[in-house]
């Protein structure tokens, strides 16, 4: 397969290499990338996949969306081994049962460095990043200067943690991470800033969220910075977490099979708390491949644009709201775009590439306007409900799930509130449906112990509960006493973030 990479809003033909879809992020036009063609594969094949470990799986997956002359076999089987030896279980993701209900399946995806979904996908990214700057670097002359990336990203939690470990002690990537002073969990503040390591460095900005977001822009934007610092992004566009994320649905879905000793296909629907779309997209893509899912189900919290657009076509900027469940907390939802490109491209956009990115195009400028919405078609919105169901999940309804579950389960099983947005949805859906047949795997994206406020809030009014010793696992207890490495920035000021960065990769230099 002669897989390349081309843009969501391109009306040309232009293509981009994985490497360069993968370095760059976001393609010229502001659209993101996408396969030249999702590789289909047969049920027997499928079949044949059934007993592979996580990593064999995850190598016969990104094989077909990566060129053998750009990564070899050998070279892949490598990234891949180094991306999971960090994970605690042996199955990378493993798909546990809860006993209050017959039909619902817990996927575990936190079980890697910092305890979040995001883990799985920026393990990978990190060791792609090293591998492709290695490759450019290796031919150089002493005193040649070598290929660099400096990595910037803001975070309100998650994605800071996960970005850090998967690039710690990265050759030639420095890592600068900004968080708002104060607006980040003392857990994901310390998982940060106790990474003391030479390339990374985390700064404490006096302001929001919204400014350290700012802050990432602009950088981006000061072409004489980037071109001399090479500014690159982790973010949830970035295609590799896409690829990443498709092994757990293949390989749960493995699980299940198992589990039921079952010989046939599943009926089985997947349920995914979700932000900017990047965990259920992977989804998509596997069903696309030839994967037997059912449905793919968008469980939001009150930030519900893709439940609202899934209901009415009509896909509108509102205000964020801080809930529950912050790390799903967005007001647009960035890979959606990639979803609905496909399903423009089946419907108005007549299969044909350039005229579905012209529409794309359109879309995105309207929604970029003052008007800030777009709508599609009904064709569209039939398109899109083949692959989706949707529902949004109050906070209230956050906390009663987190109780709920503790008090109906055997072995008291404690969900963070992200899970427990899919957890809620799955229950409604199981108390709705009148098919009894359907499985559902509903997607746990969090440890508890990082979301420390709202598990307690819900569960603190139980005897003998305890976040010490319930909750807390001992490798997150240990971090609040390790040394620390934050650099206060007192303004979110352009000049005083680029002045900071400056000196910083001086020191690190020394
Ligand atoms: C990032 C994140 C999500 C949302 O995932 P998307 O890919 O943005 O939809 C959900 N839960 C947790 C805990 C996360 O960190």
């Amino acid at each position: 397969m002669s897989q390349v990479y081309r843009s969501t809003r391109s009306s040309t033909e232009q293509a981009v290499s994985f490497e360069e879809a993968i370095i760059t992020g976001l393609a010229k036009d502001g659209g993101l990338f996408i396969p030249s063609e999702i590789p289909q594969i047969s049920s027997n094949d499928i079949k044949s996949w059934e007993n592979l470990t996580f990593q064999e799986l995850a190598f016969q997956i990104m094989r077909l969306y990566i060129k053998n002359e750009e990564i070899s076999d050998d070279d892949l089987n490598k990234l891949i081994e180094k991306s999971y030896s960090t994970f605690r279980s042996k199955d990378v993701t493993p798909l546990v049962k809860i006993d209050s209900r017959e039909k619902l399946h817990i996927l575990e995806l936190f079980h890697g460095p910092t305890y979040a979904f995001k883990d799985v996908a920026l393990q990978f990214v990190g060791n792609l990043f090293e591998y492709f700057l290695q490759r450019k670097n290796a031919n150089k002359k002493e005193g040649e200067e070598r290929d660099i990336i400096t990595v910037v990203g803001a975070t309100s939690g998650d994605t800071g943690s996960a970005a850090i470990y998967g690039l710690r002690n990265k050759k030639d990537v420095s890592v600068f991470i900004m968080y708002p002073t104060g607006r980040v969990s003392p857990i994901q503040e310390d998982q940060m800033t106790t990474v003391t390591d030479n390339n990374i460095h985390t700064f404490s900005v006096n302001g929001t969220f919204d400014d350290c977001q700012s802050l990432v822009k602009q950088v981006f934007a000061d072409e004489e910075f980037n071109n001399t610092y090479h500014i690159g992004a982790v973010n949830s566009i970035n295609w590799a977490r896409i690829l990443a994320q498709m092994t757990y649905y293949f390989y749960s879905y493995f699980q299940l099979k198992k589990q039921l000793g079952s010989n046939d296909d599943l009926n089985v629907k997947y349920v995914v708390p979700s932000g900017n779309f990047g965990d259920i997209l992977a989804g998509y893509f596997a069903k696309e491949m030839g994967l037997p899912i059912n449905k793919l189900v968008v469980a939001t919290n009150e930030n519900n644009i893709l439940h609202r657009f899934i209901n009415s076509g009509k896909y509108d900027k509102v205000p964020v709201k801080v809930t529950y469940s912050p790390a799903m907390d967005i007001c647009v939802s960035s890979n959606f775009e990639r979803f609905l490109w496909y399903m423009i491209r089946k419907t108005d956009g007549k299969n044909d590439d350039l005229k579905t990115g012209e529409i794309m195009k359109s879309f995105m400028d309207s929604l970029n306007s003052k008007t800030g919405e777009f709508n599609v078609s009904s064709d569209v919105i039939d398109a899109t409900k083949e692959f989706l169901e949707s529902a949004s999940v109050t906070n209230e309804e956050t906390v009663s799930t987190i109780k709920a579950t503790y008090d109906g389960t055997s072995n008291k099983y404690i969900l963070d509130p992200h899970t427990a947005v899919g957890i809620n949805t799955c229950l409604r859906l199981i108390d709705s449906s009148n098919d009894k047949d359907v499985h559902y795997i509903s997607l746990s994206t969090a440890h508890p112990a990082k979301f420390s406020e709202v598990v307690n809030l819900a569960l603190s009014g139980f005897e003998g509960y305890s976040f010490e010793k319930d909750v807390l696992p001992d490798e997150l207890k240990k971090l609040s006493t390790m040394p620390k490495k934050i650099k206060l920035i007192e303004q979110a000021d352009l000049k005083v973030i680029e002045a900071a960065i400056v000196e910083e990769l001086k020191n690190e230099k020394k």
